[in-house]
Parts: C-alpha cells; sequence; structure tokens
C-alpha cells in the first residue's frame, strides 16, 4: 500500500495529525456547558456563542455494555460483514471536564472491564476508504493497559 495518508472519520472530531491528540468538543461562552461532539448551538441555553475546545484525553468509565451484532448499514461502514464481525464494547467514559463521552472501548471482554476504572483516549484504524487512505476513529482503552504498550 502507498497511500499512507491518515483521517479521522469525521472533521471536528479529534486533533489530527497529532502525537497527542484530543477530542475535540465545544464550550458555551454563555453558560460555560461543554458539548462533544462540538456543537455550534448551545444545548442548555441556546446560545450560539460556542467555541471549539480540546478534552481530557482521560477519565472513568461510567458504564459500558457488549455491541453483539454488527449495526445496521448506514450509519455503520466499518469494512467488515455479518460473517467477520467481531462483538465489541462500548461505553461511556467521564471525563475530568465532566462531560460524559459515548465510545467504543479498546477491550471486547466484558469482564476485563470495571465501572470507574482510569481509560484513556487512544486512536486507531476505523477503514480503509478507496484510494488507500487510512480513516481512523478514536476509542477509550484501559489506561493501565495503554502505559503497558507504551
Ligand atoms: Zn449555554
Amino acid at each position: 500500500m502507498t497511500n499512507t495518508k491518515t483521517i479521522p472519520v469525521a472533521e471536528d472530531l479529534f486533533t489530527w495529525p497529532s502525537d497527542d491528540p484530543r477530542l475535540i468538543g465545544s464550550q458555551c461562552a454563555d453558560c460555560g456547558l461543554v458539548a462533544f461532539p462540538a456543537a455550534d448551538l448551545c444545548a442548555r441555553c441556546g446560545s450560539g456563542k460556542t467555541d471549539r475546545r480540546t478534552l481530557a484525553n482521560e477519565g472513568t468509565l461510567w458504564t459500558f455494555t457488549t455491541q453483539g451484532f454488527r449495526p445496521p448499514t448506514p450509519p455503520y461502514n466499518g469494512n467488515d460483514t455479518a460473517e467477520t464481525f467481531q462483538p465489541y464494547t462500548v461505553g461511556y467514559v467521564e471525563l475530568a471536564d465532566g462531560l460524559l463521552v459515548e465510545a467504543r472501548l479498546t477491550e471486547p471482554d466484558p469482564e476485563a472491564l470495571t465501572i470507574g476504572q482510569r481509560m484513556r483516549m487512544v486512536v486507531l484504524p476505523y477503514s480503509v476508504a478507496d484510494d488507500g487512505t487510512q480513516i481512523l476513529t478514536f476509542a477509550f482503552a484501559p489506561a493501565g493497559a495503554v502505559a503497558e504498550e507504551a
């Protein structure tokens, strides 16, 4: 593969390229509400004065569940099929900002996860476009596991 380009799966999702990628959220200039994904209108007070800001890259696991079947397409557009689909876990991670972020988790075994454990945001491959561009998404990994791999 000669195309080594990498892009986030959606614009305004996380900072990239980056050695320390962060999710991109928004903060309301009027009431201070932090939102993810970034929103132009504040969900709490309706203000249009929101600013983009990066979010904490660590948090605690708030709750999680297992995705045991391939989600319908669209919106899901992974490169797998119903036959090759591998169950995975999704969860809510409470960031230091006090914000709950719904995300895929890197640990597929729910028995290995504990509510309240430290989680760290990671960027990982999602799919490959027709031109070979690697499409990236974000997930949360147990913070201890990230340290062990580093
Ligand atoms: Zn507001």
